[in-house]
């Protein structure tokens, strides 16, 4: 079932077990917008179902938030205008080139081009694989683009962000609903994960510029402004603990400034922060 944030604004739950993302629904008086496609034809599916049972406007524009196969493999599915920006077209172009047979699919794994987990999701769901492409986008924008659906202004913009170079939010004003997409997570590079420590502030900046109030995140329920906040202090704090690769260092560094241990999800930002510096000096 879709969760209803408004009249026009739309939202399929993740779902862990699956890999499946959050995908979100924006009508207007004359158009909907689908924020991400699904990690597969059948994610997108159960997604168009849900979808049917409301009396909304044709779906008229696909927007793919970044280039993780889990958010756009199941594009196709909507025979929508699909808009991206130019460095997510540039990364979906090896997407496109790929055959997904499954003797393919095996050398994309062993290779690392694709994980085990996207490779199963992709055979279990994915039917007519012989014959499967994905297609082009219609629009590819550089920094922002302005949709109107028909009294539904949706602003689509390209954010600096600790998780992908390419990171696209797509905010409503006149709901104050921003879809974040993964941009505010974590990331996973040779096998470590981290947040990119140098995009933090700056990607805090990019979305506190948006009055928002409904904050849709890739992999979990929607967060409102509190919860956002606390978000960013937790990042913030642990970010000022870290400036070298000692876990050490840095939890010294987190009690002197706290005047007390790390709790929580504060331990696993430490962490990742570390991680981040471990592979920048790796570089
Ligand atoms: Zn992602």
């Amino acid at each position: 079932m879709l969760n209803k944030l408004s009249e026009s604004n739309y939202y399929l739950s993740n779902q862990n077990d699956k890999e499946r993302p959050t995908l979100g629904l924006v009508c207007g008086d004359k158009y909907s917008l689908v924020i991400d496609g699904g990690n597969s034809v059948q994610h997108a599916n159960d997604f168009l179902r849900e979808i049917e049972k409301l009396d909304v406007p044709p779906i008229k524009y696909l927007v793919i938030t970044h280039a993780h196969w889990d958010h756009f493999l199941g594009m196709n599915e909507y025979k929508a205008t699909i808009i991206v920006n130019s460095l997510t077209n540039e990364i979906m172009n090896n997407w496109r080139s790929y055959s997904y047979d499954d003797h393919s699919l095996e050398e994309y794994k062993n290779a690392k081009k694709m994980s085990s987990l996207c490779v199963d999701i992709i055979k279990n769901e994915i039917p007519d694989r012989d014959s499967f492409q994905l297609n082009y986008p219609d629009i590819i924008f550089e920094e922002s683009l302005q949709l109107d659906l028909g009294n539904k202004v949706c602003i689509l913009e390209r954010i600096r962000s600790t998780h992908t170079e390419d990171s696209t939010v797509v905010y409503i004003p006149d709901e104050r609903t921003i879809f974040l997409g993964d941009s505010v997570y974590g990331t996973t590079t040779n096998s470590l994960f981290h947040f990119k420590q140098s995009q933090l502030l700056p990607m805090i900046e990019d979305i506190q510029k948006y009055d928002a109030l409904h904050f849709i995140l890739g992999h979990e329920s929607i967060c409102d402004l509190d919860e956002m906040d606390t978000y960013w202090k937790d990042l913030i704090t642990t970010s000022k603990a870290v400036k070298s690769t000692s876990l050490e260092r840095a939890l010294e560094s987190f009690e002197i400034d706290n005047k007390r241990k790390p709790i929580g999800d504060e331990l696993f930002f430490l962490e990742a922060f570390v991680n981040d510096q471990i592979l920048k000096s790796q570089l």
